[in-house]
């Protein structure tokens, strides 16, 4: 199989090939098809196996959908644990949404200065990359709305629970729309992981790599 043939916008094509990926790896041949007919996924993917491409692109197709491409909010929120995580995960999103108009990406994590990240918000975001702690805070600020986001990946769960982030990430979940679509991706599926899933996933496609 290619991406070629796995009919995606033609941007999205070109893109995936400028970028240097012809065939899907293992998860995302699981994953993509999955996450684009709407359903919720658990997956358990490691670093390493194209997982971050298999969640991004379910949510650049969502975003590229109509009316979505042309709302000012965002439209599909990627949470994960740490700020090298988030920029990586950005930088493979502007990957695939290059010379998409209208397609900006926001990159709302601890650790860095707050007020650009505010003032970034002002522009009609459509995919929001954050940490939960500083999204949290930003949504305290009312300074972003999530009740048009369609599409939530929650990266390397495990990690989350690990950290202690799990109150923060069901936090931020109630601030978004009922009816969005959701894909949880971890490294391993440890006990915890499941209690959480419950919460946040429906009648979940599961995928072990
Ligand atoms: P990840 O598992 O998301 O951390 O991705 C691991 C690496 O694989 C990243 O550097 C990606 O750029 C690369 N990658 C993702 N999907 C593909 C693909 N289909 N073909 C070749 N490389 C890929």
């Amino acid at each position: 199989v290619e991406f070629e043939h796995c009919g995606f916008p033609a941007i999205l094509g070109g893109n995936l090939k400028k970028a240097g990926y012809e065939a899907p790896t293992p998860v995302q041949m699981q994953m993509v098809p999955v996450g684009l007919n709407g359903r919720d996924v658990i997956a358990s993917a490691d670093t390493g196996s194209g997982k971050t491409v298999a969640f991004l692109l379910p949510v650049v197709v969502r975003a590229l959908e109509k009316p979505a491409h042309n709302m000012q909010t965002p439209v599909a929120l990627i949470l994960t644990p740490t700020r090298e995580l988030a920029i990586q995960i950005e930088r493979q999103a502007k990957e695939l949404v290059m010379g998409v108009p209208n397609m900006r990406t926001a990159l709302l994590v601890g650790g860095m200065p707050l007020p650009p990240q505010l003032h970034r918000l002002k522009f009609s975001i459509k995919i929001i990359i954050a940490t939960p702690g500083r999204l949290l805070e930003i949504l305290r600020q009312k300074a972003v709305e999530l009740d048009k986001v369609k599409i939530v990946v929650v990266d390397e769960v495990d990690t989350m629970l690990k950290m202690g982030f799990q109150q923060q990430v069901q936090e931020v979940l109630e601030q978004v729309s009922k009816d969005h679509q959701t894909l949880l991706v971890s490294a391993t599926i440890p006990a915890g992981t499941e209690e959480l899933a419950a919460r946040l996933v429906c009648d979940p496609v599961r995928i072990v790599i």
